[in-house]
This record gives C-alpha cells, structure tokens and sequence, in this order.
C-alpha cells in the first residue's frame, strides 16, 4: 500500500480545500504553511478573470496540535484586475481557514468562544495555551459571540424583570467607578442584558427596544432600593407591581447600623477605628444576624457596646436591624405592611439615633415594593438563584473597561445563549 505523505498531512492539519506547502516544529511550537485550493475568482468590478499579483503570508493561532501550540501560516493571494476597470486589488476570503481581520484560525476562535463564553474562563489563560495575545482572543470572542448574544430567540416572554447595579470596573489614578446595570429575568435566574450606567436611562432605552407585548408580560418588577430603577419602573412598566428585593432590605438596615457606629465612634474617641477601639472590634459581630450569634459572641458584642457605646445607639440600631429582618417573619401582605407602616413611624422618635430616623423615613417611601414581596411570586428561591448568578457574573467579569467586551462576556456567561448556533454562524464583521 503507497501512502501519499502530502495527503496524509493534509487530513492531519483537518482543512478542507488547502494544500500543506510546509510543516516545521521546534519543542514547543508547530508551523504548518497551507495554501487554498479554491477556484479563481472574478473580478468584483467587471466580472472578467483576475490574476494573481502577490501573495502575503499571515499568521494565525491554531488549536494546540499532539500537545504542542500551533501557527497555522496562510498564504493569501491577492488578486488584481488587469483590464484596468478600476476595481481595487483584493485578498482571498476563505472563512473556513479564518475569519476576515481574525487572528485566530475559525476553529480556535470557535474554541475560545466557549472557554471563554460559556466557562467564564479568563482572557489571558485561554490566550496562554494558544499561544495568542489578550486582544486576538477577545477579539474572536466578540465576533463569535456577537450573533449569540444579539439572537432575537435567546430569551422569552419574562414574569419577573429584575434591575440590579453592578460595579463592572474602577480606572485611572482616581479609580473612578464604572458602573452597569444588569437586567435579568427573575424566574428563570437569565441574565437578558447589560446597559452602561445605573441610572434610568440605560435601562429605559432597552425595555424601549422590546415590543409593547413583550413589556406587558411583565407581571413584577424587582428592584433594590434605589430612585433610578423605581422610575425606570414607574414610567416603563406601569402595571408591573414593583417589588424590592429583602436582600436589599436588609443592606440598608445594616448600612445606617455601620454609619450610626462610626459615627458613635468618632463622637466618642475622635478618630476613625482603629484595631483596639471596642466599636471597631465588634463591626463583625453587628453585621451577623442575631440568630447567628452563639453565646459567646453575643457576650462579646454586649461587652464591647458596653465599652464603646455610652448612649447605646449602636445598640439601638443593631435592634432595629433585628426587627427590620424580621419584616419577612410576616407571612400576610396586609400584617406585613400595617407592621412597617408603624415601623416607619416609630424609628422617626427624635430619641433615638438620626440613623434610625433616616431608615424609618426610607422604609415608609417603600413600604409597598418591601411588602409585595410577601405576594410576589419572586420568592426566596428565583431570587437567590440570580444574586448567586450576578455575583458570579461580577467576578468573571469585573475588571473589564470596554463595554460591549462586557457585555458579551456577561451574557454568553450567564444569558443562556443558544451554543448549538454556535456551529452554524459565521462570525460578525467588527
Ligand atoms: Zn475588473
């Protein structure tokens, strides 16, 4: 049996249509040099035959080959016109081998797509094992991606629309923050979106862009406790019953606790915590919830308040925390809502710490999203899944200046992107 070592090389280099004009390898790298076999062309302009002025050797980063990285060098022909029709010279196109300005072959840019998309996993490791630069990986995975994440079929009618901020990055020698708004649907625990900004806008605009029946299908929309999302709400989804997240709840109670302690601590000794001040020792302790506290840790908060707190504010306030959890105690919308109704007006007694007063006052401005909660159907479970999620989300994302480089990682992480599309398509010109 005569084996044709050239046809043997071809099927190991897998391309259809080229011819292998050289393999060299060192230890740690493989060069393979194709050519296409494709037909000739006609010229774009007046349709005659082309002929072929130069060629130019480009380099791409292949799938690692028997272990070690590969280069896949393409010789590109250009083609020109020679009758003069003014039609400009042009490269050979040949997707199959790499897509159009991508510096990785189709094959790898479709692999990294996934490593990168569907694994969460960082840039820089998957450009590692190819052999590729930060900017060549990203830039496959944005036009691989692009089509996945932009699919009109990825996400269906929602229940539950949630709005949740997200710290996506901090530059310059200010470290100014860059923030996102992230739109998920509650139900299905889907990241849908991601807008630049947390304030109204963003948010606004995009539920503008979906249909009017698609926004009427939303039955409740989940917010923290902030003004922007409310109006986003407010004036986008006006029949959507706005209800707040009890995790939010809990985070400003815990938030005017730790304000109200620094601020005790400050009276008191006149200067910020420090490693031996009572306040500053038992900030932990006042951020657990009382019934995740053993004996002796509570001993030890009571100890240090005793020590710290002269006029037992910080006391006072890490009680109202208690009975701000305990708002979700209330199986009954209507008992839930007259108890944080006088909640609110209670914490407004000019006896107790100005941080109660304030947390009374944002309570009575919310009472009715903090109280749907009890007759939503976005209960404990959807809404864990997507704090889990977002969460997850932030830390594979985070970091990332550029938006839309966000924004496709973001969702083909935590969107459900269709993967089987992901064979079909052909990547998105940039
Ligand atoms: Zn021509």
């Amino acid at each position: 049996m005569s084996v044709d070592p050239t046809r043997m090389c071809e099927l190991l280099v897998g391309l259809p249509d080229v011819n292998v004009l050289a393999v060299t390898d060192t230890e740690q790298l493989v060069r393979v040099m194709v050519e296409t076999r494709q037909p000739r062309p006609v010229c774009t302009g007046c349709g005659g035959p082309v002929t072929a002025k130069d060629r130019a050797d480009v380099e791409h980063a292949d799938l690692p080959s028997f272990g070690r990285r590969a280069v896949l060098v393409w010789r590109k022909r250009r083609w020109g016109c020679p009758s003069r029709c003014g039609a400009a010279s042009f490269t050979e196109i040949a997707p199959a081998i790499a897509g159009p300005r991508q510096r990785l072959t189709d094959r790898a840019g479709r692999w990294a797509t996934i490593q990168v998309g569907r694994r969460g996993r960082p840039v820089s490791d998957v450009a590692g094992e190819l052999g590729a630069s930060w900017d060549a990986v990203m830039d496959a995975v944005v036009a691989y991606g692009q089509v996945l994440v932009d699919d009109p079929a990825r996400f269906a009618d929602v229940e539950a629309l949630g709005l949740d901020e997200t710290l996506q990055c901090k530059i310059g020698c200010w470290r100014r923050q860059v923030w996102s708004t992230q739109i998920v649907d509650v139900g299905r625990g889907q990241l849908l979106d991601v807008v630049e900004g947390r304030n109204a806008t963003g948010p606004a605009e995009w539920l503008d862009d979906q249909s009017e029946q698609w926004r009427a299908n939303i039955a409740w929309g989940a917010l923290d406790l902030s003004g922007p999302y409310r109006k986003v709400f407010d004036t986008m989804l006006p029949d959507a019953v706005q209800v707040a997240d009890p995790f939010h709840v809990h985070n400003i109670a815990q938030q005017r606790l730790d304000e109200c302690r620094r601020r005790v601590q400050n009276d008191t000794l006149g200067h910020r915590g420090r490693k031996d001040d009572p306040l500053y020792r038992c900030r932990r302790l006042l951020s657990r919830a009382d019934d995740r506290l053993d004996e002796s840790g509570r001993t030890k908060l009571l100890g240090l308040l005793a020590a710290g707190d002269p006029k037992g504010e910080v006391k006072t306030m890490w009680h109202v925390k208690e009975v701000v959890r305990s708002i979700y105690e209330h199986r009954d919308q209507d008992l839930a809502l007259g108890f944080v109704d006088r909640l609110g007006h209670d914490l407004q007694d000019t006896d107790l710490p100005i941080e109660a007063n304030q947390l009374g006052r944002t309570l009575l401005r919310w009472k009715h999203q903090i109280c749907a909660w009890h007759a939503s159907g976005v209960s404990n479970g959807p809404t864990e899944a997507v704090n889990n999620l977002v969460k997850r989300v932030k830390r594979v994302a985070f970091g990332i200046v550029n938006h839309r480089n966000y924004r496709i990682r973001a969702v083909l992480y935590a969107g459900k992107p269709n993967w089987d599309l992901l064979n079909t398509i052909n990547p998105a010109q940039s």
